[in-house]
């Protein structure tokens, strides 16, 4: 947990910072040299090997090979590179805007009370599409950004491979927090985002998990094996790289602590602050996120007044330019009225992440819980 100065961040689904043992390696290879992994020279060669080394860390993490990961500049970038191959994309009502904008899709899965997405309704647009022949891309979610809820991957892929469809996942909220192996869950396509496991911003990855032939967006020399020109980010490569070689030597279940801050901070305000609603906690979640709203209070001002009271957290609703929205993921599980209401609070991704920072103290929930009921 940080407390920078003066503010104790819960706001890890938004960002992690760029983990101690990521930043040293990082720091060290900007002061070993020039390196342009084009050239075909000792610093060049170098560069090569970084990415390699990095996407075979990648690779291990999630069950893959290292060849079908490409490097973009981010999860969104991922996004958009794979969808511009596809006219006909269904995606979750509860998708990340990049996968709701750059889908342009009007043929949206429901979800029900809890967040979780509906597999009959699903099945309901595969059969309206089995007519149609064009090549179809199924998008959903493995975890949600807003509310932590877990969606039923597995089950998305085996009905839309029934219907002959192709399968993304964005996985950039999942990585570090659930097991991915896409030996065990075969999907075709997946995101992930580097600063959302503790590599810095601007590095991301499509896994072309069965090597489709894709074309790419970004054109000119050749990088990425074609898919994705320009030189490449070779310190975020490299982070990313040393992040998911940390994630890879996590224990199985390395989740106890972050869980057992939510679920005490979760008890605290149920305790302090009884009309709070919670959101997704009847479901499968991951440990680390909470996300709550009072009937009476909009996100906005709840927000400006954890930040008085050195808490960082998020709205779930927050959009890029920093103004709170309505949240979309609110409205489509049926919460009209308080989908301008909720707040998100994340903790670490995991218990490694968790060590890395300093120990957030349960006295420090308590009097968060306090500020929530105060206001
Ligand atoms: N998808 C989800 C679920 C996210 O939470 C985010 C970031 O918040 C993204 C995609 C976009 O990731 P990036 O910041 O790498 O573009």
């Amino acid at each position: 947990m940080i407390k920078a100065n003066t503010s104790t961040y819960l706001d890890y689904n938004a960002t992690v910072p760029t983990l101690g043992t990521v930043k040293k390696s990082m720091i060290a290879f900007m002061d070993f040299g020039p390196v342009n992994a084009s050239s075909v020279h000792f610093y060049g060669r170098k560069g090569k090997n970084v990415i390699e080394h990095a996407k075979a860390n990648i690779a291990e993490l999630i069950n893959t090979k290292s060849e079908n990961v490409i490097f973009t500049s981010s999860a969104t970038e991922s996004i958009n590179l794979l969808f511009s191959n596809f006219n006909n994309i269904i995606v979750s009502s509860i998708e990340h805007l990049a996968v709701l904008s750059a889908s342009k899709s009007d043929q949206i899965i429901s979800v029900n009370k809890n967040g979780v997405i509906d597999i009959e309704n699903l099945e309901v647009l595969l059969k309206k599409n089995s007519k149609n022949k064009k090549n179809i891309l199924v998008s959903v979610m493995w975890v949600n950004n807003e509310t932590g809820v877990v969606q039923p991957i597995e089950d998305v892929v085996k009905l839309s491979k029934k219907y002959g469809c192709l399968v993304h996942c964005d996985a950039a909220q999942a990585l570090g927090k659930v097991k991915i192996d896409l030996k065990k869950v075969d999907l075709d396509f997946l995101t992930l985002s580097g600063h959302k496991i503790g590599a810095p911003a601007g590095i991301g990855a499509l896994v072309n998990n069965k090597n489709f032939n894709l074309n790419p967006q970004i054109l000119g020399g050749g990088q990425e094996k074609g898919m994705r020109a320009g030189t490449e980010n070779i310190i975020g490569i490299l982070g990313f790289g040393e992040a998911a070689a940390i994630l890879k030597k996590m224990p199985e279940y390395s989740y106890e602590k972050v869980n057992f801050l939510r679920d005490y901070l979760s008890n605290k305000i149920k305790l302090v602050s009884p009309e709070t609603v919670f959101f997704g906690n009847n479901v499968e979640r991951v440990n680390n996120t909470l996300l709550i709203a009072s009937p009476n209070i909009p996100g906005d001002l709840a927000l400006m007044k954890l930040d008085i009271d050195a808490f960082s957290v998020s709205s779930g609703s927050a959009c890029s330019s920093g103004k709170i929205s309505q949240s979309h993921v609110l409205k489509a599980m049926g919460y009209e009225t308080l989908a301008s209401n909720s707040i998100r609070l994340s903790f670490p991704p995991n218990d490694i992440i968790l060590a890395s920072d300093n120990l957030i103290t349960t006295e420090e929930l308590d009097r968060l819980a306090q500020c929530w009921s105060n206001i």
